[in-house]
C-alpha cells in the first residue's frame, strides 16, 4: 500500500483470509492486532477463543481445558468447528485474520475445502495469503516466561523488555496483570515441543502451495508490522 492510501480506503479493500503462523511466543497477537487496525477485518485467535470458552465452562471448554493446561493441542475436530462457526460470520466477509489456526496438517488441509468450498455466496475471495513470523528458539523463551497480559483489555507486556510504567499494572485501565497458566516454565517447553513437531511441518506444507510468505519475527516491532503488511498487500 502506498503512502497516499488512505486509512478509510483501507478499510474497504478485500484483503481475504491471511493465516499468521508461527511459533508460541512469535508475535502472532500482535501482529493480528495490527492487521486489525489497519484494514478493519476481524482476528480469529483459537486460542483466545478456547480460552473464552474454559471460562464460561462451556462443553468445548471442558474437553478443550486439560489438553491446554499441559500445552498439548486440542483435537482437530473441536478446532475446525469452532472455526468453521466463526468465519462463516458476516464481519469475515473482506477478510479474516486466523492467529494460532491451522496448526497441523490436518487442519490445513480442512482450511482448503473450507475456502475452496466458499464462505460467502457470490464471492470472489482474494487467494489464502500466510505469513511465517520467524523466531529463534532462545528468543522464544525469553518471551514467553515474560509474558504478562490485562484480563480486561488484552494488551500484551514483558517483564524483560515491554515491561508496564508500574509494575504488574496495565497502563491502559489499571487492572492487575496475569501470567496466562499455560506460560508456566513446564508448560512453555511442552508448548514448544509440540510447535515443532506439529505445526512446523506446516511452513513446507504452504510453501510447496505458493502462499508462502516468511517474516523475519525477531527485529524491532515496527519493522515485522511492515513486513506482514507487505505480505498481506501482495
Ligand atoms: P495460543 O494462545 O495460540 O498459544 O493457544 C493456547 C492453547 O490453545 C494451545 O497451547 C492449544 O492447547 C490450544 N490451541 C490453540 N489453537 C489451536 C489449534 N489451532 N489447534 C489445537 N489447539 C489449539
Amino acid at each position: 500500500m502506498d503512502a497516499a492510501t488512505t486509512l478509510s480506503d483501507r478499510k474497504t479493500v478485500e484483503v481475504g483470509p491471511v493465516v499468521l503462523l508461527g511459533a508460541p511466543g512469535a508475535g502472532k497477537g500482535t501482529q493480528a492486532k495490527e492487521l486489525v487496525e489497519s484494514f478493519g477485518i476481524p482476528q480469529i485467535s483459537t486460542g483466545d477463543l478456547l480460552r473464552e470458552n474454559v471460562a464460561q465452562g462451556s462443553e468445548l471448554g471442558r474437553k478443550a481445558k486439560a489438553f491446554m493446561d499441559k500445552g498439548a493441542l486440542v483435537p482437530d475436530d473441536l478446532v475446525c468447528e469452532m472455526v468453521a462457526e466463526r468465519v462463516k460470520r458476516a464481519d469475515c466477509v473482506r477478510g479474516f485474520v486466523l492467529d494460532g489456526f491451522p496448526r497441523t496438517v490436518a487442519q490445513a488441509e480442512w482450511l482448503n475445502a473450507l475456502l475452496e468450498a466458499g464462505l460467502f455466496e457470490n464471492q470472489a475471495s482474494k487467494p489464502l495469503v500466510v505469513v511465517n513470523i520467524a523466531v529463534d528458539y532462545n528468543e522464544l523463551l525469553r518471551r514467553l516466561t515474560g509474558r504478562r497480559s490485562c484480563p480486561t483489555c488484552g494488551r500484551i507486556y514483558n517483564v524483560h523488555f515491554q515491561p508496564p510504567r508500574v509494575p504488574d499494572t496495565c497502563d491502559v485501565d489499571g487492572s492487575k496483570l496475569i501470567t496466562r497458566k499455560d506460560d508456566r516454565e513446564e508448560v512453555i517447553a511442552e508448548r514448544l515441543k509440540t510447535y515443532e513437531r506439529q505445526t512446523l511441518p506446516l511452513t513446507d506444507y504452504y510453501r510447496a502451495k505458493g502462499c508462502y510468505v516468511e517474516v523475519n519475527g525477531s527485529q524491532p516491532v515496527e519493522k515485522v508490522t511492515a513486513d506482514t503488511m507487505k505480505a498481506v498487500r501482495r
